[in-house]
């Protein structure tokens, strides 16, 4: 099969190779073979392209978690889909007999898996997908606006429940541009919430981000400038941050959460170590959530509000897998304003 393969760490265009000899999956128990139609390209693709902390892969690897396509044949035992079921798939496998997995918490298994990371994803013609990490998308879906779901799509979604975001509370949504901003924003706002967005390219993009939502557009760095206006703006302080650029804008984070406060944190882009005052974070009674991806019930919640019509993923561009590396070099040093797309 075809399928663009990442051949070794380093810059997109030697890193990620098409090839057309790549062997189909082999189908175990269980597992469905799924024909992509669509995958997208998020953050994780290109740290891992460029060698994920503590994470080895096997190289040659076929990267995206992201996947939308039309099941083509089905392993052994499987009873709830059948050849031609368009699915969207979840891009979390759980072990199903950990302590975790067993009180229900399938999201936080210890051994979890995340297809893309530690098993191959959607960078390809077919891949392989267990029965339950498939969930049968409406007709009313398009491949790309499904294809953003699964990942940006659920981490912000997650982000939201967990930080209780509610009407008329505001969040900051910090590096707002991309993906999971676009959908922080439009969830937040569906909420009814009201979002502080920020971006590296205000001059581009503060208009987009206005017309995803946000009622205020402020620049990310630096970050303490941004956190002194609203400081200034908001007194006694806002209700929840949404973190994903890391060690670069935590201290801001923290220093802007009213008492109270609610800081999710989900993303290391800027490194991985932070100072963090513990008698500050009592005083003010501030709560600090890691997160990655969500739960399966939450994408499924995510299928439902884009099949309503009341969630358009903001989609950048639609490119052919073949040109996965142009995407990859777009996503890391232009500031795309949503999703990229790309289509096998
Ligand atoms: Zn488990």
């Amino acid at each position: 099969m075809r399928a663009v393969v990442l051949q070794a760490h380093g810059e997109p265009e030697s890193a990620l190779v098409e090839r057309v000899d790549v062997p189909e999956p082999e189908l175990a128990a269980g597992e469905v073979l799924v024909r992509v139609r669509a995958t997208s390209v998020n953050r994780v693709d290109c740290l891992l392209r460029r060698g994920y902390p503590g994470l080895t892969l096997q190289l040659p690897h076929i990267l995206g978690g992201d996947i939308v396509g039309e099941v083509v044949a089905l392993g052994r035992g499987i009873t709830s889909l059948k050849e031609g079921d368009r699915v969207v798939v979840y891009p979390l496998l759980s072990c199903g007999t950990c302590s975790l997995c067993r009180r229900g918490l399938e999201h936080l298994c210890t051994h979890w898996q995340f297809i893309g990371m530690h098993r191959a994803g959607g960078y390809a013609e077919y891949v392989a997908i267990p029965e339950r990490c498939c969930i049968p998308l409406p007709a009313s879906i398009a491949d790309t606006d499904a294809a953003c779901l699964g990942v940006a799509g659920l981490t912000a979604y997650h982000a939201l429940e967990v930080a209780g975001i509610g009407a008329d509370d505001r969040v900051l949504v910090w590096g707002a541009t991309g993906g999971m901003g676009s959908f922080l924003i439009k969830l937040a706002r569906y909420r009814g919430a009201r979002v502080i967005a920020t971006t590296r390219t205000p001059a581009h993009h503060a208009e987009l981000l206005s017309s995803w939502g946000a009622e205020w557009v402020l620049p990310t760095i630096p970050p303490e400038a941004t956190a002194q206006a609203l400081r200034e703006r908001f007194p006694e302080g806002i209700d929840a941050v949404i973190d994903s650029i890391g060690s670069a804008t935590f201290p801001a984070s923290l220093s802007v959460l009213r008492k109270g406060g609610r800081l999710v944190f989900c993303g290391i882009l800027t490194g991985r170590e932070v100072p963090f005052n513990l008698h500050q974070a009592y005083l003010r009674h501030l709560s600090l959530h890691g997160i990655y991806l969500g739960t399966k019930a939450e994408l499924h919640q995510l299928v439902q509000l884009t099949a309503r019509g009341e969630l358009h993923p903001a989609i950048a561009g639609v490119y052919p897998l073949s040109e996965a590396a142009v995407a990859h070099r777009m996503l890391e040093h232009s500031g795309v304003g949503g999703k990229l797309v790309l289509i096998p």
